[in-house]
C-alpha cells in the first residue's frame, strides 16, 4: 500500500486569470468545472493530464477579490509537476516569453529543478525526469504534447518539526525515507510515478502562514477505494490519535479531511470513481456540473460565475 499524491487544491485568484495561466501557459486540461462544494457561488476547478488521473489534479478554489497568502512554517511550500528531461529548454524560454516570474534551474536531490509563480504567487516548479516523455500528457492544451506536463511530482512541506508528519506519511501512506539534503528529507511512494514525493523542510521557529491567494489549501493521498480509506483511518486513530472527519461525497472521489501534527490539511481521497462520471472523457470540463443539491439553483450559480474561455490550440 503506497498510494502517492490524489490532488493539491489552492486558494486562487480571479477565474478567468487562473483558467488563461494554467490551461494556455501550463497547458494543463481543464477537466472538470464546478462549484465549491461548500460555497456554490464560486467556482471548483480542477485542470490535470488528459483523463484527469490521480496524481496529476491541481485543484483552485478561485476568488475575485482575495489577498495574497504569506507563507509561514506549517503549510505547503511548493508543488512541483513531471516534465521530459528535454522539455526544461523550452519551459525556461517560455517563462521569458510569457512573463512568469521564475528562477533559474538548480539542482535538488540531482535532478533540475525550475521554481515558478503563477499570477497569485502560487509556487510551483517543474523537475526534469527521464523517460517522462513516455507517459501520457495533454495535447489539447496551450503545450506541444512533448513538452506536457506529466503530473505531480509532489510537493514540499514547510514545518517545524519533522518526526510526527513523516510518521504518518511512513505508516499511513506507505512512504520511505529517501534522503536528506540540507535541512530538507525527501519521501517517496515507490512504485508510483506521479504524486510520488513528498519533501519536508523542518525549520524550528518560522512564521506562522497567512492564508490567501496562492496558499495551498490542502493535500490529497489516494485511496484505492473505500475499504482502503477506512483502514487508513483506522491506522491515523489507532497509532497516530488523529480523528478524521466523516466521509464527504465529492462526486468524483469520496474524502475524508485531517489537520496533519505539523498543521497541514490533509485529504485522503479515493480513486474511484473518477472525472468521467458525469460527462464523457473526451468532454471533460466543457460545462458547468453542479452536485444534486444545487440542481435546482443553477441559473442563478450560472449567473454569478464569470464565463471561462475555451481552451486555445498549442502555440
Ligand atoms: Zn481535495
Amino acid at each position: 500500500m503506497s498510494n502517492g499524491i490524489h490532488h493539491v487544491t489552492v486558494i486562487g485568484g480571479p477565474a478567468v486569470r487562473n483558467h488563461d495561466f494554467y490551461t494556455r501557459v501550463l497547458g494543463m486540461r481543464l477537466v472538470k468545472t464546478t462549484v465549491n462544494f461548500d460555497d456554490p457561488g464560486t467556482y471548483h476547478l480542477y485542470y490535470g493530464d488528459e483523463a484527469g488521473r490521480p496524481g496529476s489534479i491541481l485543484t483552485f478554489f478561485p476568488w475575485e477579490h482575495v489577498a495574497p497568502g504569506r507563507l509561514g512554517v506549517g503549510e505547503t511550500q511548493e508543488t512541483v509537476f513531471r516534465v521530459p528531461e528535454a522539455a526544461m529548454g523550452f519551459w525556461t524560454h517560455r517563462f521569458i516569453e510569457k512573463g512568469v516570474e521564475h528562477q533559474a534551474p538548480e539542482k535538488r536531490f540531482g535532478e533540475s529543478v525550475c521554481s515558478f509563480k503563477d499570477p497569485d504567487g502560487t509556487r510551483l516548479a517543474l523537475v526534469a525526469v527521464r523517460g517522462a516523455e513516455a507517459e501520457p500528457g495533454w495535447s489539447g492544451g496551450g503545450v506541444p504534447a512533448e513538452h506536457a506536463l506529466r503530473g505531480l511530482q509532489g510537493v514540499s512541506l514547510l514545518l517545524e518539526q519533522r518526526e510526527p508528519t513523516a510518521a504518518v506519511l511512513t505508516d499511513v501512506f506507505g512512504f520511505r525515507e529517501a534522503g536528506t539534503e540540507g535541512s530538507t528529507t525527501r519521501y517517496v511512494a515507490d512504485g508510483h510515478a506521479v504524486g510520488g514525493v513528498v519533501d519536508i523542510r523542518a525549520v524550528g521557529g518560522f512564521l506562522k502562514p497567512r492564508p490567501g491567494g496562492g496558499s495551498v489549501h490542502h493535500i490529497a493521498f489516494r485511496a484505492k477505494d473505500d475499504a482502503e480509506q477506512a483502514a487508513m483511518v483506522k491506522r491515523l486513530k489507532e497509532n497516530h490519535g488523529l480523528e478524521t472527519t466523516e466521509q464527504k461525497d465529492r462526486n468524483y472521489f469520496r474524502s475524508v479531511y485531517f489537520r496533519e501534527p505539523g498543521h497541514v490539511l490533509f485529504e485522503i481521497a479515493t480513486d474511484e470513481p473518477g472525472f468521467a462520471v458525469d460527462e464523457p472523457a473526451d468532454a471533460l470540463g466543457t460545462s458547468l456540473k453542479l452536485p444534486a443539491q444545487y440542481e435546482p439553483m443553477r441559473e442563478r450559480i450560472e449567473r454569478q460565475l464569470p464565463p471561462l474561455a475555451p481552451a486555445q490550440p498549442a502555440d
